[in-house]
């Protein structure tokens, strides 16, 4: 099932909302290979009906599976979203599409997960990354840092 909110339940009172949304109804298009979505999304949320828009507030909790930039072992880490807040006018320019007085809130949970993916997974802070003697860290190494050479120089004009 979609998340989605038939607008005539919103008439008299407010919706709660509470369940899991599929992978299949998430449909993330996902680019970054580095982290994806394995599990169901949690959302508990309340729905608002204002004078021309509708308020959600709520949770999401998500589970992301990535692989560490550095040493490239897979880890697991929860995406959660403690203050989960949109804000859809029904009227005007921006307002949201309505569907059989339905409005579909899986887009704007699957742009909000997508923006709160890590740039950068790492399994840990201090991740040392590959040992030395494989190649794909050395180059990286090589590339971030100084060359010995120039070490060498610099400490020449200190002295
Ligand atoms: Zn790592």
């Amino acid at each position: 099932m979609s998340l989605s909110i038939n607008l005539r339940h919103l008439e008299t009172r407010n919706v709660i909302l509470h369940g899991e949304l599929s992978l299949a109804e998430l449909d993330l298009d996902v680019r970054d290979e580095m982290t994806c979505v394995t599990q169901p999304v949690e959302y508990d949320i309340e729905i608002e009906k204002l004078d021309a828009a509708l308020l959600v507030q709520g949770e999401l909790h998500v589970a992301l599976e990535c692989e560490c930039v550095r040493c490239l072992k897979k880890f697991r880490r929860g995406l959660d979203f403690e203050n989960w807040t949109l804000h859809l006018p029904l009227a005007g320019e921006d307002a949201v599409s309505i569907q059989n007085d339905c409005v579909d809130l899986t887009p704007f949970v699957r742009e909000d997960i997508l923006l709160g993916f890590p740039q950068h997974p790492l399994c840990k802070p201090d991740c040392a990354g590959l040992k030395p003697k494989t190649g794909r860290s050395k180059k990286i190494a090589d590339k971030a840092g100084l060359k010995p050479s120039a070490w060498t120089e610099l400490n020449k004009l200190k002295l």
